[in-house]
């Protein structure tokens, strides 16, 4: 045992744990696990990912200049006030960095993301969740746990792992609650997948107040889960702190190199949108079909409750397939399926519906 002892709140942190990829003894796994694009990375990024290998000796441009002009292109946005990072963590444990600290307050849902608690417990923080209703977020409960310690808010929208949203107004009236040395950070890791009138990314609330910041992924429907990219889209003052802040090279140029290709290829997300359109529904409906409760998800994932979730999970597990049970996030009866190519999801429902039949 070290005779080092790290600063008060690092050690009651449980080291975040990945979704598996391997099962013993079987050779092909059907992964639904981590919410990972459905189609993988568009062909387009991979050849230019390849492509940057020439370059390796070279360190990579710190600023994302390229790459956060293709992000502006792209969704109409202000390349200035875009901040690239080794993933959209690396941004949201920035924040906490920035406006955080010992015996401060960071905000967040009841079954929010787990990241929000490690970074904050890892800048001596305390996470402080509001309760749910219905496994949706709810305003109400946000505000009114809300203290003079509170210094950030975190909404997860869609939310995983519920896979419910926020609506526009309801995001709205939140921010209005807020005092304005709070700042409000709209996680969008699945903005690309939701398609309903009444939904936000923050972009406009980004636009409208110094204390509302986007955060976005290319984890998700852009399948560079394993390159590490993500970006936030903020208020001049928000960019320039997280600039200060965040390591110089922070994206490595196969990433930025993957990151522009992917972004640019609009045919590939579409394709993934459209997928996951179809398969989302299909999913929740089978789920439903078997007398189980699913959430309503607009997510690339959906959460469903079954009668023994360990022994679910196991049974799973037993024929190749690999979901996440829900126990860490406070969801012990609940698994969280993500929606794969249109063989898993056949799998993974026969499957369930084999554990099924076993209860009856
Ligand atoms: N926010 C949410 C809500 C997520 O689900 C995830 C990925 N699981 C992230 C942020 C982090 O994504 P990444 O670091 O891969 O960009």
């Amino acid at each position: 045992m070290s005779s080092l002892t790290p600063r008060p709140g690092i050690l009651d942190i449980a080291p975040y744990k990945g979704g598996e990829s391997k099962l013993q003894g079987v050779s092909r796994v059907i992964k639904l696990s981590s919410n990972e694009g459905a189609l993988g990375a568009s062909p387009k990024a991979q050849e230019a990912y390849r492509h940057a290998a020439a370059e390796l000796y070279r360190y990579p441009d710190g600023g994302a200049t390229r790459l956060r002009a293709a992000i502006g292109a792209r969704h109409g946005l202000d390349p200035e006030r875009i901040v690239c990072g080794c993933g959209s963590d690396e941004l949201i444990g920035l924040l906490c960095r920035a406006y955080a600290g010992p015996g401060d307050e960071v905000l967040y849902s009841q079954h929010g993301f787990l990241m929000y608690s490690i970074y904050a417990k890892g800048v001596g923080a305390t996470p402080v969740t509001a309760a749910e209703v219905d496994l949706r977020g709810s305003v109400d409960n946000l505000l009114a746990a809300v203290t003079e310690k509170t210094r950030i808010v975190f909404i997860a929208n869609p939310n995983n792992p519920t896979g419910t949203y926020m609506t526009d107004a309801e995001v709205k009236r939140l921010r209005a609650g807020l005092r304005p040395d709070i700042l409000l950070v709209v996680d969008a890791a699945y903005a690309e997948y939701v398609s309903r009138n009444d939904y936000t990314d923050g972009r406009e609330l980004v636009d409208a107040h110094d204390n509302v910041v986007m955060t976005r992924t290319f984890s998700k429907i852009h399948g560079l889960g394993g390159v590490r990219l993500g970006w936030a889209y903020g208020p001049e003052g928000i960019i320039d702190v997280l600039n200060r802040l965040r390591s110089p090279f922070n994206v490595a140029s196969p990433a930025l190199a993957a990151g522009e290709a992917a972004i640019a290829d609009a045919e590939f997300t579409d394709l993934a949108r459209r997928h996951n359109d179809y398969w989302l529904p299909w999913v929740t409906g089978k789920l439903r079909d078997l007398g189980l409760e699913a959430t309503d998800s607009v997510g690339n994932f959906v959460l469903v409750k079954v009668p023994d979730a360990a022994k679910c999970d196991a049974f799973l597990r037993g024929e190749g397939i690999i979901v996440r049970a829900m126990g860490g996030y406070g969801l012990p009866d609940w698994l969280r399926v993500t929606i794969g190519r249109e063989d898993e999801n056949q799998a993974f429902v026969e499957a369930l519906g084999r554990f099924m039949e076993q209860q009856r």
